[in-house]
C-alpha cells in the first residue's frame, strides 16, 4: 500500500475515532441524568402536599359541622322537650334552632365542596402516579440501552485505536508528524485529487505534483498544503 493511501486510511480512522468518541461523550453525559424524572417527582410531591392540606381542611370542616349539628340537636331537644314553657324562652330557642340549622346547612355545603376537591385531587394523583411509573420504567429502559451502547462504543473505540496504532507503526514518524500537524491546523489533512484538482481547495495540482502523488509519494497541495492522495 502506498504511503498516501496509508495516510488517507489513517485520516479515515481518526475521523471514525473522533465520531465514536463524540457519541460516547454524549451518551456518558446522558447516563444517570434524571432531570425529567425528578421534575415529575417534584410535581407529584406538590400534588400530594396539596391533598394533605385539603384533607386537613376537610377534617376541620367536618369537626365544625359535627359541633354545630350537636348544638342544633340540643336546642331542638330543648325546644320540643316540653320542659321549657316560657314563651319568650321558647321563641329564643326557636331562633337559635333556626340559626343553627342555617349554619349547619352552610357548613355541610362547605364540607361537600372540600370533599369534591379531595376526590379530584386523589384522581389527579392517581393519574400522575401512573404516568410517573411509566416514565420511570421508560427511563430505566433508556438507561439500560445507554449502558449497553456505551459498552459497545468503548469496544469500538478500543478496536479503532488498536487499528490506528498498528497503522502508525508501519509509517515513518516524519510522515505521521506532517499528517498530524496539518490535521491539527485544518482538520482534514489528506485531500483526494480528482481530474487534477485538489478536492479540498478546488485548485488544480501541477503536473509534477500529480506525478509524484500518483507514485504514492508524500506531496502537499501547493495551494492548501494538504497531503494529496490519488486513489
Ligand atoms: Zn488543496
Amino acid at each position: 500500500m502506498s504511503l498516501t493511501k496509508q495516510l488517507y486510511e489513517l485520516q479515515e480512522l481518526d475521523t471514525d475515532i473522533e465520531n465514536t468518541q463524540q457519541t460516547l461523550d454524549l451518551k456518558n453525559g446522558q447516563l444517570g441524568r434524571r432531570d425529567k424524572l425528578d421534575a415529575a417527582q417534584q410535581n407529584l410531591d406538590a400534588m400530594k402536599k396539596e391533598l394533605d392540606d385539603l384533607n386537613h381542611k376537610r377534617r376541620d370542616a367536618e369537626g365544625e359541622l359535627e359541633d354545630t349539628t350537636s348544638k342544633f340537636n340540643d336546642a331542638n331537644k330543648q325546644l320540643y322537650g316540653g320542659k321549657v314553657t316560657n314563651s319568650k324562652e321558647l321563641s329564643n330557642l326557636q331562633h337559635e334552632v333556626n340559626t343553627l340549622q342555617g349554619l349547619s346547612d352552610k357548613l355541610e355545603t362547605k364540607a361537600l365542596e372540600i370533599i369534591d376537591k379531595v376526590e379530584a385531587a386523589e384522581g389527579a394523583i392517581a393519574k400522575a402516579s401512573g404516568e410517573f411509573q411509566q416514565l420511570e420504567a421508560e427511563w430505566q429502559k433508556e438507561q439500560k440501552q445507554l449502558a449497553a451502547d456505551i459498552t459497545l462504543l468503548e469496544k469500538t473505540l478500543a478496536d479503532l485505536t488498536e487499528q490506528r496504532n498498528s497503522l502508525v507503526a508501519q509509517l515513518e514518524a516524519a510522515s505521521v508528524s506532517i499528517y498530524e500537524r496539518i490535521r491539527k491546523q485544518k482538520k482534514q489533512a489528506v485531500a483526494k485529487v480528482e481530474q487534477g484538482i485538489c478536492k479540498a481547495c478546488r485548485i488544480s495540482v501541477s503536473a509534477s505534483f500529480l506525478q509524484k502523488a500518483r507514485g504514492g509519494q508524500l506531496v502537499q497541495c501547493g495551494s492548501c498544503g494538504r497531503i494529496l492522495f490519488i486513489s
